[in-house]
Formats: structure tokens, C-alpha cells, sequence
């Protein structure tokens, strides 16, 4: 017997048709005593469509969260239903229950709420009566009872809290891609599906840029020690396990895979006086707005004078904001000049394999100097090293980066 928590996204449940699909498959691979539990976003880009009609009311509906998570949490529910009806067509039992009947109490953070902890009661009193049971994804509800949703992309996390309330022995996350690939596949025609990563890889790659799951959801897999298998929908074949260490042979690979994000904007302080006090002052007033700064590099301009400039990015969505605030820093602490480049990408290696393993800076530096893409910023973790280049030659970047790290045979 195995107890699994099975996710399936909003693309997998876009019509009625999947939806008796999905029912189907899970049925045809359920051994007679295992106990499933199904978790479901909204159907297609249902999430989407209720937003656009909150904005409809009002241009920024997002300034009522309450009636905003009311809203949203009807998405799910829509789907949860369809899936049980599904399952009692086909002549097994099932039943729905939204976020808070299945146990799931968050805080009171309306839109970005956490979860705090999952009584799953119920849920095991209908698995035990030999049901499926299908749970709204990306909602639960506060103290109050009031509906709180968890982020956009939060019923991965929804599944992997649940799987880890009810000890279950894995989690499956059904999604249109069939597993996490060492680069974007689009991008990277020699890209490889990898048959695991570790959940300290897996969130490294979704922080630079790669968004196969929402990254809390990965981070509370780590916690609840839950092992997640990314897979498809739509063929049976094996995907890409998320766990705490390799348990198969992927020798040879210090490089777990090639990460990229478009959007990116950097910012540069140009002939700022060279003190601490000044990088403080940058760095709390963004951090006032909650905008996150990524890489950061400052330079001495002039020893003698004693003048710096300060570079660092921040994502594209943050950057109206930040270069408000910028500007209106330099102008009163004087700066030269604020530089805004908004035509760059980052690139990224990202591999547990790197820690002591020298070497891997220089690898990556000349696949991109062989082939003539030159870098700017450059910043490291434990596991990654990434570096600015060119928006319109990022492509080039990623598959110059691949091809010395994954050589083809
Ligand atoms: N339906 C929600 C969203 O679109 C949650 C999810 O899909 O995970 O963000
Ligand atoms: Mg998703």
C-alpha cells in the first residue's frame, strides 16, 4: 500500500475532457489499497480571468485581499468538484473538500498567506473509508475561517504540506512539462531530463530563474522530508525526483544545470563618495520597499579621491520602483550619474557537485569567451555561479555553458 498526494496543475485540468482523463489515469495506476489524495488548481487560466474581472471593478482590486481571496479560492473549487464527479462516473468513490475542510489553517496574510499547520482529520477518516480525495489547491483559511490563498503557483505548495501532514510516502506534481531539464528545452536543444536533483539544487535553479514549481513548495519538501516527483500529465513516463541526496549514479556531472532569467534590469550608482554608510543607505531604502537586490559589485573609481560606483540588479517587475528610489538617493548624496541598463540576462550553473570541486568558474568563463560573449556582473553561492551578458545573446550563453558542462556523446 502507498499512501500519494498527486498535484495537477491548471493546464492539466483545462476542460472536462482532462479532467475524466486525469481521473482515468489515476485510477488505471492505483494498486487496489493504495490511498489517493488529488490536489487541483484552478482549470486553465481560470486564476487569470478572475483577476482581470476584479480589475474590471476596480483598477486595482488587489487593494480589497480579503474579497480578492474570496474570489480566487472559487477557481479551485470549481475544479475539485468536476474531479469527484469524475471519479463517481467511473464507479469509485470520491469526495472534494476545499482548503480549510481538509484541515488547512494558514495566517491571516490575504494573497500571500503561509501555512501554518494541517489538521487532515478528515481527509484521513475518507481515505480510510476507501475514497479518493480531491483537495482545493492554493487555499486555506485563518483563524477567522475567512479564505486565504497561498501565491500565485501555491497549490504545489498546497500538495507538498499536505503530503507532509499526512506522511504519505511521495508526492506527484503533474505538469505540462515532463521534468526538470539541465537547461530550458526551448533554449537548449542538447538538454537532458535529469532522473533527480536535490531540493537545494532544485530551489537554487527556481531562485536564477527556472520555474518548474513554486520554490516554497520545494523548500517545504526539504522540511517535511517529502521526496516530489515532477512528471507529465499527459505521458506515463518517469520524471525528475526532488530529494535530500542522490540515492542513483549521475556520476560525472559537477554541474546539475544551466539556469537563465531575462528579467533582469541593473542599475548603477556611478561616483558616490566611497563610505559604508552609503551602501547602507542604497540597500535599506529598497530594502524599506521589500525590492530584492541580486547581485552587487562595487568598484573604487578613484583611491585618491575616494570615489565608488555601485552596480547591482534587481527582477524587471521591481525596477520602476527601485529607480525611483535610486535617483532620488543619488541626487541627494550627489552620484555622478545613475546608469539603467535594462538589455541584460542572467546565466547561471548551479550544482552541489561545484563545492570542492575548483574549476568551475574558469569552465564556465571560457565556454563563454570561446565563443565570443563577453560578461559583466558576476556573483557566486555555495552552489552557483552566475554572470550578467547581453539580453540578445543569453541563448547563445546557455548553450555554450551546456555544451562544456553536458558535452554530447
Ligand atoms: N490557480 C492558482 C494560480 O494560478 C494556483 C496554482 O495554479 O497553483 O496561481
Ligand atoms: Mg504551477
Amino acid at each position: 500500500m502507498a499512501l500519494i498526494v498527486k498535484k495537477f496543475g491548471g493546464s492539466s485540468v483545462s476542460s472536462a475532457e482532462k479532467i475524466i482523463n486525469i481521473a482515468k489515469r489515476i485510477l488505471s495506476e492505483k494498486q487496489p489499497d493504495d490511498k489517493i489524495v488529488v490536489v487541483v488548481s484552478a482549470m486553465g487560466d481560470t486564476t487569470d480571468e478572475l483577476i482581470n474581472l476584479a480589475s474590471q471593478i476596480n483598477a486595482d482590486p488587489y487593494k480589497y485581499k480579503r474579497e480578492m481571496d474570496m474570489l480566487l479560492t472559487t477557481g479551485e473549487q470549481v475544479s475539485i468538484s468536476l474531479m469527484a464527479m469524475a471519479f463517481k462516473t467511473l464507479g469509485q468513490e470520491a469526495i472534494s473538500l476545499t482548503g480549510p475542510l481538509a484541515g488547512i489553517r494558514t495566517d491571516a496574510v490575504h494573497t500571500k498567506g503561509k501555512i501554518l499547520d494541517i489538521t487532515p482529520k478528515r481527509v484521513i477518516k475518507e481515505l480510510d473509508s476507501g475514497k479518493v480525495v480531491i483537495i482545493a489547491g492554493f487555499q486555506g483559511c485563518d483563524e477567522l475561517g475567512d479564505p486565504v490563498t497561498l501565491g500565485r503557483g501555491g497549490s504545489d505548495t498546497s500538495a507538498v504540506a499536505i503530503a507532509g501532514a499526512l506522511k504519505a510516502d511521495f508526492c506527484e506534481i503533474f505538469t505540462d512539462v515532463d521534468g526538470v531539464y539541465t537547461a530550458d528545452p526551448r533554449i537548449s536543444k542538447n538538454a537532458r531530463k535529469m532522473q533527480e536533483i536535490t531540493y537545494h539544487e532544485m530551489l537554487e535553479m527556481a531562485r536564477l530563474g527556472s520555474c518548474v514549481m513554486q520554490p516554497r513548495s520545494v523548500e517545504m519538501g526539504k522540511l517535511l522530508g517529502i521526496p516530489i516527483h515532477v512528471r507529465s500529465t499527459f505521458t506515463m513516463d518517469t520524471g525528475t525526483i526532488i530529494r535530500e541526496e542522490y540515492t542513483m549514479e549521475e556520476k560525472g556531472f559537477v554541474i546539475r544545470g544551466v539556469s537563465h532569467d531575462e528579467k533582469v534590469v541593473k542599475i548603477a550608482i556611478l561616483g558616490i563618495a566611497n563610505d559604508t554608510d552609503m551602501e547602507h543607505m542604497v540597500f535599506a531604502s529598497l530594502a524599506e520597499e521589500n525590492i530584492d537586490v541580486d547581485m552587487i559589485v562595487k568598484s573604487i573609481h578613484n583611491i585618491e579621491k575616494n570615489v565608488a560606483d555601485l552596480v547591482f540588479t534587481v527582477a524587471e517587475s521591481d525596477f520602476p520602483l527601485a529607480s525611483e528610489i535610486v535617483k532620488k538617493l543619488a541626487e541627494r548624496v550627489g552620484a555622478r550619474e545613475v546608469v539603467v541598463d535594462r538589455d541584460v540576462a542572467k546565466v547561471s550553473v548551479v550544482g552541489v557537485g561545484m563545492l570542492g570541486n575548483p574549476g568551475i568558474a574558469a569552465r564556465m568563463f571560457g565556454a563563454l569567451s570561446g565563443t565570443q560573449i563577453g560578461m559583466d556582473v558576476i556573483s557566486t553561492s555555495e552552489i552557483s555561479i552566475s554572470c550578467l551578458v547581453k539580453q540578445d545573446l543569453f541563448k547563445k550563453a546557455v548553450n555554450a555553458i551546456h555544451d562544456e558542462f553536458f558535452p554530447v556523446e
